[in-house]
């Protein structure tokens, strides 16, 4: 079995970095169990797969899996199932979206489209779904202005879990415990408590990190207060309070877990 990797392929959260691409807003690539996963294909996704040092095929994906319908999380998602299913002629493939991104008003993905996967299945909460051999779950739904469901795959040498958007919770700390790899889009750098934001923030992560103590934390999803200062000098301060390794995701990032993690 090849090893696994994930590819950050861009790394912008919010509409300011992704509208002003001051990073690319393009999805995380995975390769799990030989399965080729994307995640969250936003604007510039299949530009990225061929206009990088490594070339990826989209022919090449088994799966797309949109964790919400917000559009720097789906821009692409039509385009890179086109891609993956041959222009829509050779039905193939996973989808795997929440309700809201694929039925009733305004769903993001076209119905020609959704015709051309071989399987689209919701994702729910407490969700447990399977792909050949890899196994994932959408532990928890998360509260954010449109329905969100984060990520943890049960690879067979680690547990990596993606917390996507959404407002911190203790809840979060619950459901994503176990992660050995721990990845978090941290959008901005402080939320004060009077505002109702529906992401995280450092401080979030810093409790994410406490409170599941993972092999390694990556933030990812940077919105302008946290591209202002340096996220990797952000990522350094968190990893000496926490005591935990913390990196900040940069375009192209690829983690192995296997190798890096332990
Ligand atoms: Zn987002
Ligand atoms: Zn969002």
């Amino acid at each position: 079995m090849p090893s696994d990797w994930i590819r950050f392929m861009g790394t912008a959260g919010a509409r300011f970095v992704v509208s002003k691409q001051l990073r690319s807003s393009a999805g995380t690539w995975c390769s799990f169990n030989g399965q080729q996963v994307l995640i969250d294909p936003g604007p510039g996704t299949l530009r990225s797969c061929f206009f990088n040092s490594v070339v990826l095929k989209p022919e090449e994906l088994d799966t797309v899996i949109l964790t919400h319908r917000h559009l720097d999380h789906s821009c692409d998602v039509n385009v890179i199932i086109e891609a993956m299913t041959h222009g829509t002629f050779n039905r193939r493939g996973y989808l795997f979206a929440p309700r809201d991104a694929v039925c009733g008003f305004e769903p993001v993905v076209f119905s020609h489209v959704r015709k051309s996967v071989e399987n689209l299945e919701i994702l729910y909460e407490k969700g447990d779904y399977r792909l050949g051999d890899l196994h994932f779950e959408t532990p928890l739904k998360h509260d954010h202005p449109v329905e969100t469901y984060g990520l943890k795959f049960n690879l067979d040498n680690a547990c990596v879990s993606f917390v996507v958007d959404g407002k911190f919770s203790e809840e979060m700390i619950e459901n994503y415990s176990g992660s050995d790899l721990l990845v978090m889009n941290v959008l901005l750098k402080e939320i004060s408590p009077e505002k109702e934001i529906k992401h995280l923030d450092l401080e979030a992560a810093r409790k994410l990190i406490e409170g599941i103590r993972p092999s390694l934390a990556i933030m990812t999803h940077f919105g302008l207060t946290m591209l202002q200062e340096n996220p990797g000098v952000l990522a350094a301060e968190l990893q000496e309070k926490t005591g935990i390794k913390v990196l900040a995701a940069t375009d192209g990032l690829v983690v192995r877990p296997d190798q890096d993690l332990f």
